[in-house]
């Protein structure tokens, strides 16, 4: 139970650290790249600032030439790979006019690749290799509907923030490892004083159990003793008050009984055995006798495969099966009761299943609680123990129970059993 709720509380440190890192490295990250981008932007609208006097002057600007000037369709293009910003001025046809350019080549998909664009809007745009930041300038009117391009190089920019968002997700693996070791060792404990609590608790139900069976069988057969001391007769109310005595002590004698047991269970300390059970014949004599206790208007249906053999403890089992059969009995008023008996592979599956009152969707999934009762079956004698009891057998034997139910309709509970080895 302990290492459910550490793996539980790990779980949940390492979910809600994973969430905090993300949104807080997601938020340094993208004021990173904006930042980054703006700067860039400033920077191109600063070249354009420059560019753009020489252009409205007198529509080219001054510039040295060198030996990488490109001649294309008698209009100029002057290509130098090391300058970092470039430009292109376009007649409104999208024809070239002339440019300065640092990717070989650009000048020819440039218009294209800004087509859709409205001018003033920074956008980035992939060409061969190539990230690139490009702004579409309208030229004054004077330039007869002439517009620029102007652009950089955010390739190295885009490299870096790749770099930097890659450190952050190992950043975040590393972390939430870290974090989840951390958690389940803090978890563990923070849990110990609980353990402690828990475990004196377990061994207080357990003395107090064991101290009080004794005085109480004392106290049983001193009501025993009176019941048959012919001497000092009980007039008839106390004959009464004497039988409901008797009945309200046996009452708490199986509640100490159930107790004690679910304490050693959770102490690991039932001192079971490990038989070879003989257990189509176990249950087929249980069923039978118990046949003989119900009422006419309930039916047993027996479907029990013969010489399945199981390793484990007979009392228990035989316990777990007076427990399902007498509540199938208890909460059946008229029907049957049907159990069923089957092995497959490694499995062996015994079902206890009754048209009786059946079970509410909102009681059902409570009924292996300790001292649950559904409200309305109170009238009921019972302490509200018996299926904790099952659960507790089953599981000792390594098994599965689960139970279906519909109100009204009836109810069935299903129990596997994995075939052990006698060692
Ligand atoms: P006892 O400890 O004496 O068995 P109990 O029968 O009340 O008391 P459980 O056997 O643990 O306690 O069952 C818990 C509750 O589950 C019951 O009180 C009853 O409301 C419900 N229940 C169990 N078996 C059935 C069944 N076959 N049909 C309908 N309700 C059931
Ligand atoms: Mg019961």
């Amino acid at each position: 139970m302990f290492r459910k709720i550490q793996r539980k509380l790990t779980i949940q440190y390492a979910f809600f650290f994973l969430l905090f890192v993300l949104l807080l490295l997601a938020t340094l990250y993208i004021s990173i790249s904006t930042i980054m981008q703006q700067q860039q932007v400033q920077e191109l609208q600063l070249f354009f600032g420059k560019e753009r006097y020489h252009i409205e002057k007198d529509d080219e600007p001054q510039r040295e030439h060198n030996k990488d000037d490109k001649i294309i369709d008698g209009r100029k293009i002057e290509y130098d790979a090391n300058r970092a910003n470039f430009y292109y001025v376009f007649t409104k046809n999208n024809e070239l006019v002339h440019g300065d350019e640092s990717f070989y080549g650009l000048y020819k998909d440039v218009a294209h690749l800004m087509l859709d664009v409205k001018a003033g809007d920074p956008q980035t745009v992939e060409w061969k290799d190539e990230d690139l930041l490009l702004i579409k300038y309208q030229l004054p009117i004077s330039h007869n509907g002439n517009y620029m391009i102007i652009g950089q190089s955010v390739t190295k920019m885009h490299h870096l923030l790749e770099r930097v968002m890659y450190a952050f997700i190992i950043l975040i693996v590393i972390g939430t490892l870290c974090i989840a070791f951390l958690s389940h060792y803090l978890a563990g404990k923070a849990m110990v004083p609980i353990k402690k609590t828990f475990e004196r608790q377990r061994k207080f139900v357990s003395d107090a159990s064991h101290e009080l069976r004794t005085p109480l069988s004392v106290f049983y057969s001193s009501l025993e003793v009176l019941e048959n001391d012919d001497e000092n007769r009980f007039s008839a109310f106390g004959q009464e008050v004497l039988i409901d005595l008797k009945k309200e002590t046996q009452h708490m004698e199986a509640l100490l009984e159930g107790l004690l047991f679910l304490a050693r269970f959770d102490q690991n300390k039932l001192t079971t055995t490990k038989e070879n059970i003989a257990l189509s014949e176990l249950v087929n004599n249980i069923t039978k006798a118990f046949e003989r206790t119900l009422p006419d208007s309930i039916q047993l249906k027996i479907q029990i495969d013969n010489n399945i053999h199981f390793v484990g403890d007979e009392t228990s089992i035989r316990e777990l099966l007076y427990i399902l059969l007498e509540n199938a009995a208890k909460f059946t008023e008229k029907g049957f009761i049907s159990v069923s008996l089957t092995s497959m592979n490694n499995y062996i599956k015994l079902i206890v299943e009754d048209t009786g009152i059946g079970i509410t969707q909102h009681d059902l999934p409570h009924v292996f609680d300790r001292f649950y009762q559904v409200t309305k079956n109170r009238q009921k004698k019972g302490t509200g123990l018996g299926l904790s009891i099952a659960q507790a057998i089953v599981s000792h034997h390594q098994g599965h129970i689960s139970v279906e139910s519909e109100f009204g309709q009836g109810t069935k509970f299903i129990i596997s059993l994995p075939i052990l080895k006698k060692d």
